[in-house]
């Protein structure tokens, strides 16, 4: 059997893993399949991990285990919130990675057997691997905040997992009183998209601006400060001076302890606080999968060496994305995108006993805070020598005096990077 060799694999996997540009041959498709992938989570990272395990090595067996037949990305759905993109456009489905022959099963994976090396399915299937992905996402830690359990949630949206409980929140937007108060309430570090909560009250405020100007919106953080919080705060000032409130962690003792769904009411350790519309967005841990297969820690993340993402407690399984713990990355999509793209190689060069290459990585982060306003961060990392982190070695952030037309390109690169990120995944 004629084997991925090294040289084809450099050109892979060195310093393209981040980009990602590269496509490989096949190297032994004729002579049928004897390695298999399994991929839990058909999401920012868990697409991408299955895509370019096959079109690295179009010989190995990869199956992409996703409960869902639709996806839709948290990415944009900020903008849904504001009124100015229809859900719709956010939702994606799996076509795409069939027709590279990824084996798609729409089921919930529900263990993980390390012995036998076999992932069994809510359908009663189980499925044998020689490698697992696991890029299951967050779970929303209910309970943390006393009375926020999922009937809670129908009641004060997180919307934290785009889908439903984005039409669920918008909804309740379009039918508020002009002159109504939105809380919005972060939670502590680390979370799923740290700007995420701050993108999301200017595109709230975009939308009470133009639709309730009276209206209010009231962020009870449980942190002291945020992700680009002197851009956010540059950017509430320029469009939204006096709409939004941010109460930062030292002045209600740690944020929202408990909420009353049928009173609509949030407290802190000082107040209790009336809203209209509430969104909650609970502290989160790892996917549950990933606790139930134990490569979870103390931390509710999931240790990996990061170098591969290979799990430091499971040999032979890897978790991507928000559920593991990328020390020196935040949780983003991109982020996952890039983690995913290093997994790949990783597992395509363990499964043809070729050495891995040094990884790079890349984040960039766009938050849009009106139609013609946005900013971004931008990281470029290497593995720490000592393989401890995950080091930035280079990136930028939107200028404080950015130009108009400046913040104006921002947002159309914002969607630019959309359109190439759902392509990644999707195409
Ligand atoms: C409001 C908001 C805005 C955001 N904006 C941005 C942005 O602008 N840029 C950016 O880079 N990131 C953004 N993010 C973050 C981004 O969405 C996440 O970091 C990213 O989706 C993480 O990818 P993942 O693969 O870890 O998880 P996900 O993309 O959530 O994928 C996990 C998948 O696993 C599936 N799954 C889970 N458990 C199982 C199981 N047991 N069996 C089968 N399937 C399972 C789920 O159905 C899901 O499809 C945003 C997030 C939010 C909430």
């Amino acid at each position: 059997m004629k084997k991925l060799n090294r040289r084809d694999f450099i050109k892979y996997g060195s310093g393209t893993v981040a980009a990602g540009a590269v496509t490989l041959g096949a190297p032994n498709i004729a002579l049928g399949s004897t390695k298999k992938v399994v991929v839990v989570g058909g999401g920012a990272g868990g697409a991408i991990a299955a895509k370019y395990i096959k079109r690295a090595d179009s010989s190995i067996d990869v199956t992409l285990i996703e409960t869902n037949k639709e996806y839709y990305t948290c990415f944009m759905s900020n903008e849904v919130l504001g009124g100015d993109r229809d859900i719709s456009t956010i939702r994606h489905g799996y076509e795409g990675l069939k027709k590279h022959g990824i084996n798609v099963v729409h089921a919930k994976a529900t263990g993980v057997d390390h012995d036998s090396k076999k992932v069994v399915t809510d359908a009663g299937d189980s499925f044998g691997y020689d490698r697992l992905v696991l890029s299951p996402g967050v779970s929303l830690k209910y309970g943390v905040i006393e009375g926020y359990d999922e009937a809670a949630a129908e009641a004060m949206p997180h919307a934290w997992k785009a889908g439903p409980q984005t039409g669920l929140l918008r909804k309740q937007l379009v039918e508020m009183k002009d002159g109504g108060t939105v809380i919005i309430a972060p939670p502590g570090n680390p979370f799923r998209c740290p700007p995420g909560p701050y993108e999301r009250a200017c595109q709230i405020a975009h939308y009470l601006k133009h639709n309730k100007p009276k209206s209010k919106i009231l962020v009870i953080d449980a942190k002291d400060k945020f992700s680009k919080q002197g851009l956010f705060m540059q950017g509430w000032k320029a469009c939204y001076d006096g709409m939004i409130d941010w109460v930062p962690a030292a002045d209600t003792g740690g944020g929202v302890t408990s909420v009353n769904a049928a009173e609509m009411t949030v407290s802190t350790d000082f107040d209790d606080i009336q809203g209209d519309v509430i969104n909650i967005i609970p502290p989160q841990h790892a996917g549950h999968i990933a606790h139930v297969a134990g490569v979870t820690d103390d931390s509710g993340w999931c240790p990996v060496n990061l170098g591969t993402f290979e799990s430091k407690i499971h040999a032979g399984v890897y978790v991507i994305g928000d559920a593991s713990a990328a020390k020196g990355m935040p949780k983003s999509g991109y982020a996952a995108n890039s983690q995913g793209k290093v997994c790949a190689t990783a597992i395509v060069a363990s499964l043809n006993d070729i050495e891995m290459t040094a990884p790079s990585y890349v984040n960039t982060c766009y938050s849009l805070i009106a139609p013609d306003y946005g900013i971004s961060v931008a990281a470029v990392y290497r593995l720490a020598e000592d393989h401890s982190k995950i080091a930035k070695v280079a990136g930028g952030l939107t200028p404080g005096d950015a130009s108009k037309e400046a913040l104006q390109r921002e947002v159309q690169y914002a969607y630019s990077w959309y359109d190439n990120i759902v392509a990644d995944m999707f195409t």
